[in-house]
């Protein structure tokens, strides 16, 4: 029997997404075999991505600063917003430098399964962005999942309301494709060849 601070840390850990009971133990072992370095490396900066970083209130992002650094940098494109489902795509994309507008995210996808509704994403913000006025283009850069898809559709219709050109990625992102795991040049392609909605 492990002692209950190792059973409680492995809870924690068995929590994150992509690592279940056996690897969070595994993790748990490493660490305490190496509590001089990789565990304080890690506990410094667990703690300062709890002090530093904050949600953007403007685009979702998370940075270090409110708004976020893409929010305020006058060298982007402002008359283009990159609508994605979450963080990790807004940071699959800036990575990979394919766009240089700014974002918005969403925090999900609509899930009749999971009971997401539309008032629980971030779409109210991002009609309010575009009906400010100022914004050409809007690009949905949704997982091409169905309910990515679906969420895509959704939006699209909203923003009929509006005098924007609204785009999609190009097919040829895979099916089932999540931004964030997709390499650099289909990436890019899907980016490039991005084509109006509807
Ligand atoms: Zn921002």
């Amino acid at each position: 029997m492990a002692s209950q601070e190792i059973e409680t840390l492995t809870a924690a850990l068995s929590r994150l997404p992509g690592l279940g009971p056996r690897s969070a133990r595994r993790a748990v072992l490493w660490l305490i075999k190496r509590r001089e370095t990789a565990l304080v490396q890690l506990l410094d900066a667990l703690g300062e991505v709890r002090e530093a970083l904050v949600e953007c209130e403007t685009c979702g992002n998370i940075d270090t600063t409110n708004p976020c650094g893409i929010c305020v940098d006058t060298r982007r494109d402002a008359r283009s917003i990159c609508v994605v489902e979450e963080v990790a795509d807004l940071w699959a994309l800036d990575r990979a430098r394919l766009f240089t507008g700014h974002y918005h995210v969403l925090g999900g996808r609509l899930s009749a399964l999971d009971g997401v509704r539309p008032e629980d994403l971030a779409i109210e913000g991002l009609l309010r962005r575009v009906g400010e006025g100022g914004i050409d283009e809007v690009v949905l850069a949704m997982n091409a999942t169905l309910e990515g898809q679906t969420t895509a559709h959704y939006i699209a219709e909203r923003l009929e309301a509006f005098p924007v050109r609204v785009t999609q990625l190009a097919h040829g992102l895979p099916v089932g494709g999540e931004l964030d795991y997709l390499d650099e040049g289909t990436l890019a392609q899907a980016i490039r060849a991005r084509r109006p909605v509807g």
